[in-house]
């Protein structure tokens, strides 16, 4: 295999050239952890220690990335003793980063594609997987085909009022109940503007910034919060609205409004041919009974950036022990999220089969 290490940082693209022409095809398994203090009792728990955004923290595998990185070295094993027989090209994309590289640098997806992962040879899908404790329990799979993961766009108000005494509001403008309106009014885009049954949709305002002491009105408010959406179109309509709901409600209120919206990561979308033309495949490996369709993870995944690129197909695997129930289990980036390992065997064969046949198929 053709291996080449420091993309993106510390990614590593392995090329693997079957014997018998064909076409491309990409594996990804994104491979790092979080700042969690591991609270399992396992041999193996992660002891750790860094600092992250001036907080001394542990460091843990919560999203279970060390399940990717192992699922797709096994692949890399079993399709590179088999390479003479290989019809078309394999490629092999381990990524950082994908939670976020740290504040105000590039990393992830979206920096191994700029770097050149994703040419020479181009791929003509690209397939991943994610342990998940929400997907179920160990041998179970699901996928999803169309808009599977949400898009993360990141929202950003500030809102300017004028200073006054806190026993004299008419003697300013009031940021705060500004402010306070403007949550409320967002909450109204979701839930009484938009067509809720084309495709669903979250705003949350996660931090409110604003005044120093209980009797100054303040100049100024700053909110910050995140909006998932599952529809390119439904995205757009959203942007608009948010920001026609702020800048309206500031304005009745003789205060302004600015809203700064950053797309962070775009839709998981699967495509709809590719999922069709793998079904079988999925079922093949995992036993059609334990095949379900995922419902929409308002979660958001940088494989995305991938799936922009090439058609791609993105799958879960369940990841809870057996008879854990998993809408009560500790989920992806909990201190106690537990992966069964009976995920290894089957994301191996699901990863290899999905790669092999799609070679195989005209
Ligand atoms: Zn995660
Ligand atoms: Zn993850």
């Amino acid at each position: 295999m053709e291996v080449k290490s420091g993309v993106a940082y510390t990614g590593v693209v392995g090329v693997l050239r079957g014997g018998r022409p064909g076409k491309v095809i990409a594996l990804r398994a994104d491979m790092d952890a979080l700042p969690v203090t591991e609270q399992l009792n396992l041999p193996f728990a992660s002891k750790v220690r860094t600092s992250y955004n001036g907080q001394e923290v542990g460091v843990m595998h919560a999203c279970g990335h060390d399940n990717h990185v192992a699922i797709l070295m096994g692949v890399a094993e079993i399709l590179a003793g088999m390479k003479e027989q290989l019809p078309g090209t394999v490629k092999f994309i381990f990524q950082p980063a994908e939670e976020g590289p740290p504040s105000g640098e590039e990393g992830g997806a979206e920096l191994m594609i700029k770097q050149g992962a994703f040419e020479n040879p181009k791929p003509d899908a690209v397939f991943g997987l994610h342990v998940m404790g929400i997907a179920g329990n160990v041998g179970q799979l699901t996928y999803r085909s169309g808009g599977t993961m949400a898009s993360a766009d990141l929202l950003r108000i500030t809102i300017k009022g004028k200073q006054t005494h806190g026993a004299i509001p008419w003697g300013g403008v009031d940021p705060i109940v500004v402010a306070s309106q403007i949550v409320l009014g967002l909450q109204t885009i979701a839930s009484r503007q938009l067509d809720i049954t084309r495709a669903p949709s979250v705003i949350t305002i996660g931090s409110i910034h604003g005044g120093v002491r209980n009797n100054i009105i303040p100049d100024e408010v700053q909110m910050e919060g995140t909006v998932r959406t599952f529809s390119p179109e439904v995205q757009d309509e959203m942007h608009r609205r948010i920001r026609l709901t702020a800048e309206s409600i500031a304005q009745s209120a003789g205060a302004t409004a600015t809203v700064q919206i950053t797309r962070q990561l775009p839709i998981t979308f699967n495509n709809p041919t590719l999922t069709e033309q793998m079904l079988p495949t999925l079922q093949r490996v995992a036993g059609a009974a334990n095949v379900s369709v995922q419902p929409p993870v308002t979660g958001a995944e940088d494989f995305s950036f991938f799936a922009q690129k090439a058609p791609g197909l993105f799958i879960f695997l369940g990841s809870n022990k057996t008879g854990v129930d998993a809408t009560t289990a500790p989920v992806n980036h909990s201190p106690l999220y537990e992966v069964d390992e009976g995920v290894l065997p089957l994301g191996v064969r699901a990863l290899a089969n999905l790669a092999l046949d799609y070679l195989s198929q005209k």
